[in-house]
């Protein structure tokens, strides 16, 4: 959530290293894994000397740890780092969590509601946004098939503006604020006959429960979803009424752009963006599933090293048929803090309550929901909270309530409550899956 523009003289620099960088960031997409990993690693290791040496927060940890970034050789020494979690960098901001000397005047300031709910900022070097320019035309043209030419317009539904200025004729963008009623959001859509689409799922949700026959008829190039959770079952269903391919992000606010699916619906590391990991309970790296750790590749304001995300999910090595060869993020299961908490202390991931949750209005008649959204605010309880549509019938709850029972395990009680709206979160998330409290 930027709280200010770029100057005219910060958005003439990145457009010019947008356009300088551009072609070597466009040959990345495609260099094999050997070049792609040099690279990262270069970064990686420049970004924990330089937290090490200007960020007080790095500084002190590394010191008690006794390591020293400018020791690492390879990989193995990198993982040897300290991981740095949330709360740490959360506490320690302003002045721990900053480079030494951080001028605010020229920095762009983002917010992230994060999955807990708990706010954080995020500065960036206004001048040097541009790497977060050319990884997002490159997410957006992956949800286009693969091309996304300047020329094309793109409507985007989103809590707040991006920071950019408009240059006429390359990249037109129309922002359109998902507070708007869903009608609403339709007509702005209509009037601006975008290529391209870029919002979250829950208000796609939406303008398709509204007018499924219009946003057809907008003949979209592609529709790029993200910022909440969606699972592949539902972006399918989409892709179909739609006529056109809707691919899906990871992204964060401290890290930026982590995966993002390619044309073929793969998600893929931005090698050259972030540097992510998996690591087990004890911190470890691990094969398996486990929490995703990242190093920001770019940002030397707020320097993110080993940096515990809080999601779960595995990486794999096996080739993309798209060509591409950055591994791939798979059995992305969600936000640890959002999964459900049983009776037991187990816990049930965001991922699968999404699913369930999408199976229960599907075996409903259409337009006997228009949105919905899982709750937790007791461990061991939770609330499936729908707004009725016009289909809606007494026997709809129950209905509801027995597709959830079936699939969930012992241990969580659930409720069906019918509410008149779907509340959002701090920042305009509006989550499907949420733990409060
Ligand atoms: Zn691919």
């Amino acid at each position: 959530m930027p709280l200010r523009r770029f100057s005219a003289a910060e958005y003439a620099i990145n457009l010019a290293a947008v356009v300088l960088a551009g072609p070597v960031y466009a040959r990345r997409e495609w260099a094999d894994r050997s070049t792609l990993d040099r690279f990262a690693f270069r970064r990686a290791r420049e970004m924990a000397i330089h937290a090490a040496t200007r960020v007080p927060l790095y500084r002190e940890r590394y010191r008690e740890a006794g390591a020293d970034p400018r020791a690492i050789r390879d990989w193995n020494d990198f993982r040897r780092l300290p991981l740095m979690d949330k709360a740490s960098v959360r506490d320690g901001y302003p002045e721990r969590s900053l480079a030494d000397g951080t001028d605010f005047a020229r920095c762009l300031l983002s917010t992230s509601s994060g999955s807990s709910g708990v706010v954080m900022t995020i500065p960036h070097r206004a001048d040097r946004f541009w790497p977060y320019l050319l990884s997002s035309r490159r997410m957006l043209a992956w949800a286009c098939g693969g091309r996304y030419p300047f020329w094309w317009r793109q409507v985007y539904v989103y809590t707040s503006e991006y920071p950019l200025l408009q240059v006429p004729g390359l990249y037109p963008l129309m922002f359109v604020p998902t507070a708007a009623e869903p009608a609403r959001i339709l007509e702005a859509l209509e009037a601006a006959r975008p290529h391209l689409l870029h919002t979250y799922p829950t208000v796609l949700r939406d303008l398709l429960a509204i007018g499924p026959e219009r946003m057809r008829a907008l003949r979209l190039r592609g529709v790029s979803v993200g910022s909440e959770l969606s699972t592949q079952a539902e972006r399918d269903a989409w892709e179909a009424a739609l006529g056109t391919r809707v691919r899906d992000e990871y992204s964060s606010e401290e890290l930026g752009r982590i995966a993002s699916q390619c044309p073929e619906g793969r998600y893929h590391l931005h090698e050259d963006v972030v540097k992510t990991e998996i690591v087990d309970d004890e911190g470890r790296p691990t094969d398996g599933i486990g929490e995703v750790v990242g190093t920001e590749l770019h940002n030397r304001t707020m320097p993110f090293v080993r940096y515990r995300q809080g999601d779960l999910a595995r990486i794999s090595d096996e080739p993309c048929p798209c060509g591409r060869r950055t591994r791939l993020l798979t059995d992305l299961v969600g936000r640890r803090n959002d999964g459900f908490v049983l009776a037991d202390g187990r816990e049930l991931p965001a991922g699968f309550l999404l699913d369930v949750s999408y199976r229960a209005i599907l075996r409903g008649a259409a337009d006997v929901v228009t949105a919905y959204r899982f709750v937790q605010r007791d461990r061991g309880h939770a609330t499936f909270e729908v707004v009725p549509g016009p289909a809606w019938e007494s026997t709809s709850a129950g209905a509801i309530l027995r597709s959830i029972v079936e699939e969930l395990p012992a241990g969580l009680e659930v409720e069906v409550a019918t509410v008149t709206a779907i509340e959002r979160r701090p920042g305009g998330k509006r989550s499907t899956v949420v733990r409060l409290g």
